[in-house]
């Protein structure tokens, strides 16, 4: 028997009760009609999390990188132009992802802790009307930074995309696929949705959906094609594909029938009120907090250390001596900074005072 962790880094965080209490039902076969209703319902309740009425709405099999690779490689051929918001690691990722699928990239760079600019990449796309998408990330892991994306609802007048990544935000912060005119979004299970990691949330409006039929080559991976797990799941009959868990899917939609019971509006502002308690108590307690002021995450806390404290060695007591996750930290922070995450089930008091207490002591 492991240990029990109370994980308070940008993830994985500690799963609902429900949820893990899910994971020792029994195994249903991939292609059983149990299952695929199972599926049914997790995407109708992944559909009001994502604000969203789309049709294409999945739990693709993999973590959170599964679903990021899953958009870029339905929606980019080789030689397409993306443009993609750049003020983290996961923006640096995505550009990474989509130049190894051939596609050509032009990056908007905003410093690290700060926001994108959306005009600028509005502008980036009047300049290349040609471009295929705009992929932004929402929730900034890396750096504790909140992307504006209602602006670029503008993408919609074009015949450009919009992509963006909710991995950190669904479920912590609002996200309105429908009403910010997005049009492929992906998530993770593990981190504000308070389940175990492993699902990818996926949901694509129907333009995005007809540019996958549109598409000169086949997708260039069988696993991530999303047209193909869109007829393995909602195909009449559904086809084999692969080998999806029902385990996991059974987790996460234990998952959100918690997190929908509490009510979407409920858990933002659990997640809001512990996030300001935390960003509130840290300068105090000698931490320099990053991400520029009026555009910090509730639940993803990035924060320079005070004088005196080792990173590694920090992190290694709090585990240690208290059983506490923190995460180190990325780019700039990287060796001199921590990434605090209040998320999902650990969006509490309880969490919070624990990890105060831990570091005071
Ligand atoms: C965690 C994270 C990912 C990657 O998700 P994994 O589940 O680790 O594969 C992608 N984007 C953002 C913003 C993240 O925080």
């Amino acid at each position: 028997m492991h240990s029990d962790r109370l994980l308070l880094g940008p993830g994985p965080s500690n799963p609902y009760p429900e949820a893990m209490e899910a994971l020792s039902r029994p195994v249903l076969g991939h292609l059983d009609p149990e299952f695929l209703t199972l599926v049914a319902d997790t995407a109708q309740r992944l559909r009001t999390v994502f604000g969203t009425r789309n049709r294409l709405t999945l739990p693709v099999s993999g973590t959170g990188s599964a679903g990021m690779e899953a958009c870029l490689a339905s929606l980019l051929e080789p030689d397409d132009l993306a443009i993609v918001g750049v003020n983290g690691y996961f923006g640096e990722r995505l550009c990474e992802v989509a130049r190894r699928l051939g596609a050509q990239v032009r990056a908007v760079h905003a410093p690290w802790g700060r926001p994108l600019d959306p005009e600028q990449l509005l502008d980036a796309q009047r300049q290349a009307p040609q471009a295929r998408l705009v992929a932004v990330v929402h929730a900034e892991t890396s750096t504790g930074v909140r992307n504006q994306i209602a602006p670029l609802r503008e993408l919609q007048n074009t015949d450009t995309l919009l992509l963006v990544d909710t991995v950190t935000s669904l479920g912590g912060i609002p996200v309105e696929v429908d009403a910010w005119g997005v049009d492929a979004c992906y998530s993770a299970t593990q981190k504000c949705l308070g389940a175990p990691s492993g699902i990818a949330p996926v949901t694509l409006s129907e333009r995005a959906v007809q540019r996958i039929r549109d598409r000169e080559r086949p997708v260039c991976s069988f696993y991530l094609d999303l047209s193909l797990l869109d007829a393995y799941y909602q195909g009449d009959p559904a086809r084999y594909h692969h080998t999806a868990s029902s385990t996991l899917i059974s987790s996460v939609h234990a998952g959100l029938g918690r997190l929908l019971a509490e009510g979407l509006p409920a858990v933002w502002e659990r997640h809001a009120r512990v996030g300001e308690r935390l960003q509130a108590a840290l300068p105090e307690l000698g931490f320099e907090l990053f991400a520029e002021q009026g555009h910090r995450l509730p639940q993803l806390t990035a924060a320079r250390l005070p004088d005196g404290v080792v990173d590694a060695a920090g992190r290694k007591a709090l585990r240690e001596d208290f059983g506490i996750e923190v995460g180190g930290g990325l780019g700039p922070l990287a060796g001199t900074g921590w990434r605090i995450g209040l998320m999902g089930h650990n969006a509490q008091t309880r969490p919070l005072t624990t990890l105060l207490a831990a570091i005071t002591s």
